[in-house]
């Protein structure tokens, strides 16, 4: 080894030390006591030492040099104690000069610790996991540099590979390092997706084969990384070539945002920085990203995410392209895959037939994933902490996506009870199917248009299952958010024809692009906002960058080929904006006709509902609007002043309350008055006792998501609406603060299936 290690020098040379101290034969503690006299001697330290984590969470001193060996798996740490706690909690290096004047130094007197000053600290983290702490300490006060940072955490690296894989370790001591958790527990989020499901835990995490971990030859994994930097950026720049002139105006920025990520100095200069320390090319890009994953954790600013996010996916490209990632694995018949995050475009690549289910470390409900999870009615659960940590490949899992509660490990007792529960779901089922052709009329003969919502091509098959009357609300947005660009105008053009087409005659409202806010394109440059649900978002964007809007309202127009249109607009704040985006649809209609193209035979132009400036402006918008569909959503986050995605507040307030009551009567007498057709399609809209609830309130459209059309349909044919609303106009007339309470009475004592 010597002679090959001849001419390198620092880092590199104790990479290529470590390696072949992993190769030689002997007990994994062996060779962890060889690894730690040999960092010492290359870093010129006095001490140093591995600390595991256990399956309790304690830390234990697996091997040092410099440290008392008594010490050796009897020193254990608590979670979150001293130096090491310190690390494993922010999972980033932590270096000082004086270690014991650190508030979280602790002593134990088995390690004969006290003297030693310097000390430098790494998580051992693999895939964003710990595993362990990796520190290095002098007695005398020292300063390490920052090359000596970056190869202890190269080394932690390479040591996690190596712990992770397990064959460090005989049997017994393999049960005892917190690698592959043994017991059963529950994790607790966020439902995503609605539904019950359970499976066979599959980790997608794309892996960087351990072979290549460490560099044979730096200077050619340097070159490997530039050449692969290159081919990205250049297949990123391919995409754009000949596309910017159909986009006008916004095509410049999403150009120019896409390259400046793939540009992004900082993170090349990370790249290349830990390929120099002697990481192969993958091992550089993993590292890094790996770096990214510990902060995305904990980022809780939800742009920082984004922007993270879209780093992250730009190592998968990069691994691509240096040919290290795979397809995705075969999954086992019954998969419930567990991310951290996942790209919509990697979920549509799994099987449907054994993908069952999805539990994320972090997702959102308006993330991409959960938006075309929703649409393959797959059960999400997000937000479950340290899913990827808690959960084996090969755990069993009960996913229960209507409490956001995941089962993991479970015991035999706790299975059964849940098939049970996914039998009664089934039976639900069926009786919706029975229900599809069965007209949607309350039980005194009001008869209710019941929509669905939907926003992809995966949707479409859903209008025929559950027998909705049409399409309420089209999101067009989605489409634009999980592609990687701009979607050009004739993908625009095939989407909108491709619903018009399954809709067979059945009425489909487009909303046009809502944007902005949390809705967010990785491919547009964005400015920070401060307070983004009340910026610069939908047609406020729209009408500012006139293009967009105008290319989305050609592709309709081409889609409709002279059929009826239906469109809407966006968080319409004052009749002005309704009228500046008629006026723009009238531009498009106008230049279809002069290019001799058909126009649709009928257009009706919409408003949603969804600020409470334009419900006190009503009667004036209802002078130029065709219909209104409330977006309760959006309306009630405005109403109550409460973050639809802020899980703190996003529950506080109930719209079963006199006041959210009393405005959306407003909205529903108002349209009555006027003669026009006013719908809510807002989440509530789907849920059976506040569906009652607005059709008491006089409202004879709903569009739900389609999960929901049976539920409120069975909801709808049980409902004695007018006598629930002159009970209703009663208790909010008087202001009554239990009103959830009352209506849910009611609906026990008239036997209302909600
Ligand atoms: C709403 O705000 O209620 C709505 C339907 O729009 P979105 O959920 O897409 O904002
Ligand atoms: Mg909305």
């Amino acid at each position: 080894m010597a002679a090959h290690a001849g001419h390198l020098t620092g880092p590199r040379l104790l990479l290529r030390q470590i390696r072949s101290i992993m190769a030689r034969p002997g007990s994994a503690q062996e060779r962890l006591d060889q690894l730690v006299d040999r960092i010492a001697a290359n870093m010129v330290a006095d001490v140093c030492s591995i600390y595991l984590r256990r399956d309790s969470g304690q830390m234990e001193l697996w091997a040092t040099h410099g440290l008392s060996g008594d010490a050796v798996h009897v020193t254990r740490l608590e979670a979150n104690e001293g130096l090491i706690g310190e690390i494993a909690r922010t999972t980033k290096p932590l270096y000082l000069s004086e270690a014991h004047k650190h508030p979280k130094f602790s002593y134990h007197p088995e390690t004969g610790e006290k003297p030693f000053h310097a000390f430098l600290g790494v998580p051992i983290l693999h895939g964003g996991r710990l595993l362990g702490v990796l520190v290095v300490q002098n007695r005398m006060p020292r300063i390490y540099s920052e090359e000596e940072t970056e190869a202890l955490q190269n080394v932690a690296m390479v040591l996690a590979g190596i712990v992770s894989a397990g064959d460090l370790f005989d049997a017994q001591e393999l049960h005892t390092v917190a690698l592959r958790p043994m017991r059963e527990e529950q994790g607790h989020g966020k439902v995503i997706a609605e539904g019950l499901t359970y499976g066979t835990a599959v980790i997608h995490e794309p892996q960087v084969a351990r072979a290549s971990l460490i560099a044979e030859d730096p200077e050619a994994e340097e070159k490997r990384l530039e050449k692969a930097i290159l081919e990205m950026r250049q297949a990123i720049d391919t995409f754009f070539q000949g596309k910017g002139h159909l986009l006008g105006g916004p095509s410049r920025d999403v150009i120019e945002a896409y390259r400046m990520f793939a540009h992004d100095q900082a993170w090349v200069e990370r790249l290349y920085a830990a390929a120099a320390s002697g990481l192969s090319a993958e091992a550089a890009v993993e590292r890094v990203r790996g770096e990214h994953r510990a902060r995305l954790q904990n980022a809780r600013d939800p742009y920082m995410r984004e922007r993270l996010h879209d780093l992250e996916d730009l190592a998968n490209r990069l691994l691509r392209h240096l040919g290290a990632i795979d397809a995705p694995a075969d999954l086992p018949a019954r998969a419930v895959l567990v991310a951290r995050d996942i790209g919509p475009a990697e979920l549509l690549e799994f099987d449907r037939k054994k993908l069952k289910g999805l539990i994320l470390e972090n997702g959102s409900p308006t993330s991409h994933a959960a938006i075309v999870a929703r649409a393959l009615r797959l059960p999400v659960v997000g937000q479950i902490k340290g899913a990827m940590d808690r959960i084996n490949p090969g755990d069993t899992l009960l996913v229960d996506a209507e409490t956001g509660t995941v089962d993991i490990r479970p015991a035999p007792e706790n299975i059964n009870s849940f098939e049970q529960r996914l039998g009664v779901r089934h039976q639900r089922r069926a009786v919706f199917a029975r229900q599809r052709d069965v007209p949607a009329r309350t039980l005194d003969g009001q008869n209710i248009d019941l929509f669905m919502n939907a926003g992809l091509q995966v949707d479409l098959p859903r209008l025929d299952e559950t027998g909705a009357q049409g399409i309420g609300l089209f999101r067009t947005e989605f489409q634009f958010m999980l592609s990687d660009h701009l979607p050009r105008l004739d993908a625009q053009i095939a989407l909108y024809s491709s619903v018009l087409e399954a809709a067979k005659g059945r009425p489909v409202v487009f909303r046009t692009l809502d944007l902005g806010g949390d809705k967010v394109l990785p491919y547009v440059a964005h400015e920070r906002e401060g307070n983004p649900a009340l910026g610069w978002r939908a047609m406020r964007m729209a009408l500012d960058r006139p293009s967009l809007l105008r290319f989305q309202l050609r592709a309709l127009i081409a889609a409709a080929n002279g059929r009826p249109l239906n469109v809407m607009f966006p968080l319409i704040t004052t009749v002005a904006e309704f009228r500046s985006g008629r006026d723009l649809l009238d531009k498009e209609v106008e230049r279809a006709r002069r290019f001799g193209r058909a126009v649709p035979e009928t257009i009706n132009l919409g408003s949603m509902v969804e600020t409470p400036a334009i419900v006190w402006q009503l009667d004036e918008l209802l002078a130029e609007a065709g219909f209104v569909s409330v977006g309760a959503n959006d309306l009630l986050q405005y109403f109550f002043a409460a973050d639809r995605d802020n899980d703190r507040v996003s529950e506080r307030y109930d719209m079963l309350n006199a006041g959210a009551l009393r405005m959306l009567r407003h909205i529903a007498k108002t349209c009555a008055k006027a003669e026009r057709p006013a719908s809510v399609c807002g989440e509530i809209a789907g849920h059976a006792l506040e569906a009652a609830t607005l059709i008491a309130l006089g409202f004879t459209q709903l569009s739900v998501p389609p999960a929901a059309v049976g539920p409120v349909k069975r909801m709808i044919l049980t409902l004695p609406a007018q006598k629930l609303g002159t009970a209703l106009a009663r208790w909010i007339d008087q202001g009554a603060p239990d009103i959830r309470r009352k209506v849910a009475a009611f609906a026990k004592t008239h036997a209302i299936r909600v």
